[in-house]
């Protein structure tokens, strides 16, 4: 179900419509959404809302039908254009249900552009619902105003990741081995970047070995705790987007 808006309260619900939107066009909004708008919001024929549609941004709409089973929305005006994305991936092990739910939602918030889950030796979860998750990204994206969506990749083996990896992108891989700080680490780089978080159980030191031993990789340390992997991935995303995500104004 779509998320309320937190803020400011009493602003305009957002809804993700998997169609591109143009103005003065008129579309049907699924069961889910329709009874999200009618019954949970209570919204009458006339209400405005928000749409977005990860390719042309944001548009006001009006809620022009209410059917027994969707709604029809007519979109009455272009208010923002597609976001251009900061350019970090996370590539992350999976992890127990509610645990990766969460991690997908927070990651989603701080604004990374694409989510890869990796199968290392020491995952305990080896298949993601990716549908699952893609509902969660949806949520997230419509609750703080992302006019994109991450993408979600497959899941894919840390080999296939390794030998496949892109070298202009720098792999800032989380290791409670020791690495660099992360702070300096993630200050004095420009260009596309991707955050690697163990599972639970850690890489294994071969692992360890591979990842080091990529032209890309850079070892960084997130304090001297061992931090569960969500904690590490939101930590590392929260300091690589205080860099280089817009957050400081110019
Ligand atoms: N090997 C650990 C647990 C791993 S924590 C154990 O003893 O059980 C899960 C993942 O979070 C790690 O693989 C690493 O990517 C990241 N992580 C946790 N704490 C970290 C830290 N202090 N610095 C860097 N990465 C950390």
């Amino acid at each position: 179900m779509p998320a309320t808006p937190a803020w400011p309260p009493g602003s305009l619900p957002r809804l993700f419509v998997d169609t591109t939107l143009e103005d003065d066009g008129e579309i049907v909004i699924d069961a889910a959404q329709a009874n999200y708008l009618v019954r949970v919001l209570r919204l009458k024929a006339g209400a405005q809302i928000k749409l977005f549609d990860n390719r042309t941004g944001e548009w006001l709409a009006e809620l022009a039908h209410i059917g027994k089973r969707d709604a029809i929305v007519r979109v009455e005006g272009h208010l923002r254009p597609r976001e251009i994305v900061p350019d970090l991936w996370l590539c992350f092990a999976p992890i127990k249900k509610g645990r990766i739910d969460w991690l997908v939602e927070k990651a989603c918030e701080l604004g990374v552009a694409r989510l890869v889950p990796v199968k290392t030796q020491r995952t305990i979860v080896d298949k993601v619902k990716a549908t699952r998750l893609q509902s969660h990204i949806i949520e997230a994206a419509e609750q703080c105003e992302r006019t994109s969506l991450p993408d979600l990749a497959e899941i894919t083996s840390l080999d296939t990741l390794l030998s496949n990896w892109p070298e202009e992108r720098r792999l800032y891989y989380a290791a409670e081995r020791g690495g660099d700080s992360v702070i300096e680490a993630m200050s004095d780089s420009n260009g596309p970047a991707a955050i690697l978080i163990g599972p639970e159980g850690g890489f294994t030191d071969a692992e360890d070995e591979k990842i080091r031993a990529k032209e890309a990789s850079v070892p960084i340390s997130l304090g001297p705790r061992i931090l569960r992997a969500d904690t590490a991935a939101i930590t590392a995303i929260g300091i690589w987007m205080a860099h280089r995500g817009g957050w400081i104004r110019k």
